[in-house]
């Protein structure tokens, strides 16, 4: 629980104009962060609280709301304020009444706002803050060569958490095999930098007024498959938003080759934050991806 008296006087400070007494009521919903419903004078508030070393976490996650803002493309919860005090810290969101997940019509427009968003481009891959992924560091390190950009920082970076979790063996001899053939899987396709969610599972998506809605990013700029390549791992996304997905902007030829290999990185991470569960998935997502490689 958060030192609610504290938190008050720093969202005050902040520029909220927090109801006496505050009455936070508890969201669920988040795997990561404590999520609370809180009311001011002006409408209510969404916001996520932590401890003290979470607010770099809050950070990047309010410099990813408001890039994917700048954007002007999928609506995103507008950033309040964030911060820390005495052992907490906090992000303050506007409050948005989600839906669930929408309408097929809410759907063709998350497709087309996706592919729009997609088309907001950076020089090289990566952003200019690491953050993370899920509460995984994510390193972004700005690089021109895409192959070595998902090499280094994200399968290899994966990779070596999941040896110092003790995962070696077979995952170990495979991840090598993998990072030699990567040039031969994605060296030709060279695509360009486009700003990513990020973390783009069904969980983080909901409609509002019709409007889709994104949320939680873990946003960087790298190859826009890697983008749809999360939202088919667990599902939670209709036929509706594929369509005007690729209709507004086709993928390149030979991306169903590089699903799988996309799909990795977030199904080692689960591996890293979730354990052993996920180990076989990663497994037969590496020997598949060798050999659609060979
Ligand atoms: P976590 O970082 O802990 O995973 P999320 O950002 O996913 O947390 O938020 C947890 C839940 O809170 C979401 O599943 C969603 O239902 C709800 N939520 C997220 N953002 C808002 C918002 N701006 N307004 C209202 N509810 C929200």
């Amino acid at each position: 629980m958060p030192n609610w008296q504290r938190l008050r006087a720093s969202l005050l400070d902040a520029g909220l104009d927090l109801t006496e007494p505050i009455r936070p009521r508890a969201v669920g919903g988040g795997d990561i962060n404590a999520a609370w419903r809180v009311e001011t004078d002006s409408g209510r508030v969404f916001l996520k609280t932590g401890s003290a070393d979470a607010l770099e976490m809050f950070a990047a996650e309010a410099e990813g709301l408001e890039t994917l803002s700048g954007a002007n493309a999928v609506r995103v919860p507008a950033v309040l304020a964030y911060g820390a005090c005495g052992a907490d810290s906090f992000l303050a969101l506007e409050w948005i009444d989600f839906e669930g997940h929408g309408a097929a019509s809410t759907d063709r427009l998350l497709g087309v706002k996706l592919a729009a968003q997609h088309r907001v481009f950076a020089d090289a891959h990566g952003w200019h803050r690491d953050n993370t992924i899920g509460s995984t560091p994510q390193i972004n390190t700005w690089t021109d060569d895409w192959t070595a950009f998902y090499r280094e920082h994200r399968l290899r970076f994966q990779l070596e958490l999941a040896k110092d979790r003790g995962y070696r063996g077979a995952l170990e001899a495979l991840g090598d095999e993998l990072e030699e053939r990567l040039p031969a899987l994605i060296g030709e396709h060279e695509p360009e930098p486009s700003l990513l969610h990020g973390d783009l599972w069904g969980g983080n998506h909901a409609s509002a007024g019709g409007e889709p809605v994104i949320f939680d990013p873990a946003v960087y700029y790298g190859d826009r498959e890697t983008d749809l390549a999360m939202t088919r791992l667990f599902g939670g996304f209709s036929h509706a938003f594929y369509e005007a997905y690729e209709l507004a902007w086709p993928l390149r030829e030979g991306h169903e080759r590089r699903l799988g290999l996309y799909q990795l990185y977030h199904v080692l991470n689960h591996l890293n934050l979730f354990g052993r569960g996920y180990l076989g998935r990663a497994e037969t997502l590496m020997r598949e991806a060798i050999a659609a490689a060979s």
